[in-house]
């Protein structure tokens, strides 16, 4: 028998599981208890359990998927890895310290259809959707670090590799599942979701009843130059991705975010900045630039920090809430999809201890 993730199951799913094994149904929250608040890996030492149901957890379930194939990590202490799954498949995600935050970036699938033209991720192509648990273990890998240094992850930002509402289940299972305040128990405010503007998805998303928090990946004020760098953009038109995030406002009362890479010479101009800042007056939004992070293969350039600062002023002085990502949080999101690249391209040497980026 093919053995399962055990994180890919819902509480209510794990229960049923226990529960058609003739289990009682505490079983179920001390395994939960076990996996999610403890971040036990070995069922042999989940010691409350009887031993025969150790055995037959550890028979018919797995508990993590991943075999690390390449750490990188910098002086500011944000660390980056490249995970292998049981099928050979790899994803990254990013671990980023910060003051007191700690929050981890994660990826959704193995590659993106999506296929941006300026994100390293969208010009691998596709391999791949994430399982729950998939998703999910990458938090738990970097808890599990973070514990023992008497840490804890404080956030969650799903901006890693891939598309999450082109795989919309199990994002939120996974996501429903680390926020269970039974296990991990990490507050829903402390998660952001960013979609490239899957209309469909962000209407779902907004019924949810959750309180997540929401990132549009706007890019462009206006169809023709979106389209030029979002492949998706014919697909949903500005006009529906903001009717969308209307609709998201008006269900949840929550602030949108609005991402904007900034692109020289191509969407940094103040004419893009007034026409973005026409979209998006008077609604509850918010808008993030982040200045362009360069990656082998990329056909842009980083605006310089004087132009960064016109177009900031310009979103300003337009009535816009703005802010500019610092290098830091570049380093993160943007950098998804770099580590990959570089070492299925063999350039991952193990002297290389910080990110190029
Ligand atoms: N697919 C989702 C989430 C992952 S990308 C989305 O596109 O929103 C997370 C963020 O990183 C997005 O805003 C994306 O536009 C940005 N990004 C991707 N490549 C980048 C690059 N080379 N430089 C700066 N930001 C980049
Ligand atoms: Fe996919 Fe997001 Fe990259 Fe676009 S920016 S290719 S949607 S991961």
């Amino acid at each position: 028998m093919e053995k399962r993730l055990l994180l890919d199951l819902s509480p209510e799913e794990l229960a049923k599981e226990l529960a058609a094994r003739g289990q009682p149904s505490y079983r179920a929250e001390q395994i939960w208890d076990w996996v999610w608040r403890k971040l036990c890996l070995d069922f042999s030492a989940m010691t409350n359990l009887p031993l025969a149901l150790r055995e037959e957890l550890s028979q018919r379930f797995f508990l993590d998927p991943f075999e690390v194939l390449a750490r990188e990590s910098d002086e500011e202490g944000t660390e980056k890895v490249l995970l292998a799954l049981p099928d050979g498949a790899s994803v990254e995600a990013v671990l980023i310290r910060e003051e007191d935050r700690r929050t981890v970036c994660i990826s959704t699938q193995v590659g993106c259809p999506v296929g941006c033209a300026f994100c390293a991720t969208g010009q691998m192509g596709f391999v791949r959707n994430l399982s729950a648990g998939e998703i999910a273990a990458q938090v738990l890998y970097f808890a599990r670090l973070l514990k023992a240094q008497g840490e804890h992850v404080t956030h969650v930002v799903v901006m890693g590799m891939g598309e999450p509402f082109l795989n919309y289940e199990a994002t939120l299972k996974a996501l429903n599942n680390l926020n269970d305040a039974r296990g991990f128990g990490l507050g829903a405010r402390r998660i952001t979701v960013s979609t490239i503007g899957v209309v469909p998805g962000i209407l779902r998303f907004a019924q949810e009843g959750r309180q997540y928090n929401l990132a549009i990946s706007l890019h462009a004020p206006d169809d023709q130059l979106r389209g030029e760098l979002v492949p998706l953009a014919a697909r949903w038109p500005i006009s529906q991705v903001l009717a969308a995030a209307e609709a998201y406002i008006a269900a949840t009362a929550r602030r949108v975010t609005f991402e904007y890479v900034l692109l020289r010479g191509v969407n940094d101009g103040l004419k893009h900045a007034r026409a973005l800042a026409s979209l998006l007056r008077g609604k509850l939004a918010h808008v993030n630039l982040i200045p362009f992070n360069p990656a082998p293969g990329l056909p842009f350039e980083r605006p310089d920090d004087g132009q960064i600062e016109l177009f900031r002023r310009e979103l300003l002085a337009q009535g816009i809430d703005v802010t500019v990502r610092r290098s830091k949080g570049v380093k993160i999101q943007a950098g998804c999809g770099q580590l990959r690249s570089r070492v299925l391209r063999g350039r991952c040497s193990s002297d290389e201890k910080s990110f190029e980026l």
